[in-house]
């Protein structure tokens, strides 16, 4: 496995340098070609978990729907930071959910892109990947005027092509160390299993980034509670994201906000 992915980025580089090469002998410019080598190769990071030692990000996946509107008020009366991943058209269309949108930004917490339809990026064309990403930003610059720097591929699905192009976008990954299961079947006993298993194996101050999704009634209503008192009496501080990896740059993009009007429809 290892020798195969030595391999497919070796192919890879070689087919990166004859690209560069190419352009380098249509142009006698050497500034251009340094640039085209170094945009070429860039990949978007893949952070499965937070640095900052103590932190523990608890993220949520797949919204907005109705149930997101319950958890933010379970954080807003405790005063507790999360991560929402959103799509644009997944449970609900993101227009007829924008109320959410501002909340969750407006209430501290971090937004960020989980593609417009939660779709498998591996499977996509360069074209319809940038779409998936675009589609998307378009709706967040309406709504908030704030365009995310950091996405989750949805399944955790992605390999060199996709992170070259979400590279080209300006988007850092970020996955999970660990998942709840909630989205697969597990029961809120179950989930809450993993919760205590995770820390139990890597206790207290190993840093943990948890996935979670708001769409499932039962995680924005049972889980979520359960798992930020437990968390925090583990001695972890539940914070976002862009906080348990230091980095307070959120955005890639801030305007002003437009009103509603006949584009704000799926
Ligand atoms: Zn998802």
């Amino acid at each position: 496995m290892r020798h195969l992915q030595s391999s497919i980025f070796l192919l890879v580089l070689l087919t990166i340098s004859v690209n560069a090469q190419d352009l380098y002998r249509r142009s006698n410019d050497t500034i251009v070609r340094r640039q085209v080598t170094t945009d070429a190769v860039a990949l978007a990071p893949v952070i499965s978990t937070c640095t900052k030692p103590g932190s523990f990000a608890i993220t949520f996946d797949d919204g907005p729907t109705e149930t997101t509107d319950i958890l933010l008020n379970y954080l807003k009366a405790n005063n507790y930071e999360a991560t929402f991943f959103v799509n644009g058209l997944n449970y609900r269309c993101i227009y007829d959910q924008a109320d959410v949108i501002k909340r969750i930004v407006n209430e501290g917490h971090q937004l960020c892109s989980h593609t417009w339809s939660h779709a498998d990026l591996v499977k996509l064309s360069d074209d319809q990947i940038r779409l998936e990403m675009t589609k998307l930003e378009d709706a967040f610059r309406k709504i908030v005027g704030k365009v995310p720097r950091y996405m989750r591929p949805p399944y955790g699905s992605y390999d060199t092509r996709v992170r070259g192009i979400l590279a080209s976008l300006g988007y850092e990954m970020i996955t999970w160390d660990i998942d709840s299961g909630d989205a697969i079947g597990y029961t809120i006993n179950k989930s809450k299993a993993v919760y205590r298993t995770s820390i139990r194996k890597e206790p207290f101050p190993t840093p943990h980034l948890a996935l979670n999704h708001d769409v499932e009634p039962s995680t924005s209503t049972v889980l979520a509670p359960f798992a930020y008192k437990y968390v925090i009496r583990k001695g972890y501080s539940p914070q976002t994201v862009g906080s348990c990896l230091e980095d307070g740059n959120w955005y890639k993009e801030e305007v002003e906000p437009s009103p509603r009007d006949s584009s704000w429809v799926c």
